[in-house]
């Protein structure tokens, strides 16, 4: 029997032989969307810090607060010991912020994906979810037992034959989208599969992982959820929606029974960052506009969010435009299958409050020169 580590050998060396194997590098972030790497100075064009909070004067004050005050660590589960007061706060203003009658903080929006889909669907019941939707969903949906299909993206005809032959075989039936695909930067017709799902007796969930905090619409999902790490600058994930949907939660997510409870410091950043973008809508619209100068600078399609993908095909291609960026003192993630189809390698642009218009139309002037547009 070979030992582990000349298995392992073996399928890093297959990762390396397709263009497929990860890394990561150490990156000092700091405001402004600066980054440096090795010594090196960059704009990161690939942050999901799409406001800046997490560099915020007062949002890092705030934690530095919490430490002080409660300390560094959580102790145990929300449920075993008791929870910090500043949870009820923070769910308070993200059910406020998104309209629901309540919110529920999970340790990550990872978390609130496996643990929210199982707890509401099981064996004998269908999960429909949309080609495109995040890991996290997916995996969600593959604990909870239910029989999942897969819908071709934002096909609501697809969606609605799917429903036809389907719906009638199965007790419940949970539809999963985003409000906004992370990878691509378009959005679901939320509207639209909402009419679908009640016309059908389905329940609707939604993932606004890269809509909250950067553009809103209206949602009439059921069950939304969100994540705490990308505009809000902070860390941990949430689902909203009825009080009942938070009361049931509690009793039934294993992902948030059996795991530790966010640190204060990290509740009472969220919070911080909340108060900013509820009082500083001007901060709010920024991403998006830098994202529509940066299409409207090279004749794309007008971006509906602060994701711009420039598909380029293959693996190889994707990374030697991402190093190329690099060499020009810019970050911008190589996106590779699997997290994007085959063939789809892409550089994935992520457009900030921070970028001034003279880096996106500098970044967007390379791309022309460059020849891929
Ligand atoms: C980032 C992301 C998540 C996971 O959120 P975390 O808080 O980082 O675990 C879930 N869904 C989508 C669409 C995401 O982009």
């Amino acid at each position: 029997m070979p030992a582990l580590d000349d298995i392992l050998q073996q399928k890093n060396q297959l990762l390396a032989a397709g263009l497929k194997s990860r890394t990561l590098h150490a990156t000092h972030r700091s405001a402004g969307a600066q980054a440096v790497r090795a010594g090196v100075s960059f704009i990161s064009f690939s942050c999901n810090d799409y406001l800046g909070l997490s560099q915020h004067p007062q949002v890092v004050e705030a934690a530095r607060t919490a430490i002080s005050e409660y300390g560094a660590g959580a102790g145990a589960s929300r449920l075993v010991t008791g929870e910090c007061p500043l949870y009820a706060e923070l769910e308070a203003a993200i059910a406020s912020a998104k309209g629901q009658e309540a919110a529920l903080v999970f340790g990550s929006g990872y978390l609130a994906n496996i643990g929210v889909i199982p707890a509401l669907v099981g064996r004998g019941d269908l999960i429909l979810a949309d080609k495109w939707v995040h890991a996290c969903m997916l995996d969600g949906a593959r604990l909870s037992g239910a029989t999942v299909h897969r819908f071709a993206h934002n096909n609501l005809s697809h969606l609605e034959f799917m429903l036809e032959q389907q719906r009638a075989e199965h007790s419940h039936c949970l539809i999963l989208t985003e409000t906004v695909f992370s990878m691509d930067g378009d959005r679901a017709p939320l509207p639209a599969i909402a009419a679908l799902a009640k016309r059908y007796n389905a329940w609707l969930m939604t993932d606004d992982a890269h809509g909250f905090g950067v553009v809103g619409a209206e949602n009439p999902a059921e069950i939304q959820m969100g994540t705490l790490s990308k505009a809000v600058g902070g860390y941990g994930g949430y689902v909203c929606g009825s009080q009942a949907l938070r009361d049931y939660l509690i009793s039934a997510s294993r992902s948030l029974i059996f795991t530790t409870a966010l640190p204060p410091s990290v509740l009472a950043a969220n919070i911080a960052a909340l108060r900013i973008i509820a009082a500083e809508p001007q901060r709010v619209a920024l991403p998006l506009e830098r994202a529509q100068q940066f299409t409207q600078a090279l004749g794309l399609p007008l971006a509906q969010s602060a994701i711009v993908p420039l598909v380029l095909g293959e693996n190889d291609k994707a990374l030697a435009a991402s190093a190329r960026l690099a060499e020009l003192g810019y970050l911008v993630a190589a996106i590779r299958p699997p997290t994007v189809p085959e063939n789809t390698a892409r550089l994935r642009f992520a457009f900030c409050a921070d970028h001034t218009p003279n880096q996106v139309q500098a970044l967007a002037d390379i791309i022309r020169a460059e020849g891929w547009v």
